[in-house]
């Protein structure tokens, strides 16, 4: 699909679920793309980007800053400790805030640097060994340690299980969202960030879909 394409598949959700016309924000994930690919979607007038790893970001995105304005970068992959203050300097949004030691890793750093990125907070809601996030039990008290820390808590993003239905996992994390009085939720990608926008998305993460395959 093209970058436009895209963009009126989530105005046609958004409208579909009585939504406002531009309530959800277009990720566009750019890792593993080569630079000509995520350049000719710059072009296209696209600014909001999100990237998996500090490094790779690190890699390219000071460049693109310095070409293009207005650049939005969100990191929505596995942060370690060691490299929080590198991705605080350079994203706008972090979306895997999965642990209480990143959390204070983050808290300190924001005093330190005086400002600090929206933070979604991760929530592993289908429980999985593999994957970041804390379970949905144990979301409430994360997400009031967060606050208790004045982390800006913009909201919670989750990654739905292969193979399972995405709907209910959404539909989880936008409850666990609401009874903590969280707007932002971060959840769908290519293959289902129209069901999310149903959800609520308020921010869906789409790679492939735009970019085409990666490494492809
Ligand atoms: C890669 C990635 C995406 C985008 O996935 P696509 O299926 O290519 O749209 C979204 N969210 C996260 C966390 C990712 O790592």
């Amino acid at each position: 699909m093209s970058l436009d394409e895209i963009k009126s598949h989530i105005a046609k959700a958004e409208t579909d679920a009585g939504r406002e016309p531009g309530a959800v924000t277009l990720i566009a994930v750019s890792k593993v793309q080569p630079n000509e690919r995520v350049e000719a979607v710059l072009e296209q007038g696209q600014r909001c980007f999100g990237e998996n790893r500090v490094q790779e970001a690190a890699g390219k995105w000071p460049d693109f800053k310095g070409r293009f304005t207005g650049i939005d970068l969100h990191l929505i992959g596995p942060l370690q400790t060691n490299k929080v203050r590198q991705a605080m300097e350079l994203c706008d949004a972090i979306h895997s805030v999965d642990r209480p030691k990143l959390a204070k890793a983050l808290a300190r750093l924001a005093q330190e640097l005086g400002h600090c990125p929206d933070l979604f907070l991760q929530v592993n809601t289908g429980e999985e060994d593999q994957k970041a996030g804390v379970f949905p039990a144990e979301a409430d008290s994360f997400i009031a340690e967060c606050q208790a820390l004045d982390l800006p808590v913009k909201g919670l993003m989750c990654i739905p299980p292969v193979g399972e239905d995405a709907s209910q996992h959404f539909a989880l994390l936008a409850k666990i969202a609401a009874n903590n009085g969280l707007d932002g939720l971060s959840m769908g990608m290519s293959s289902d960030f129209e069901v999310a926008i149903a959800q609520g998305a308020t921010h869906v993460r789409v790679g492939s879909a735009i970019f085409g395959t990666r490494g492809g």
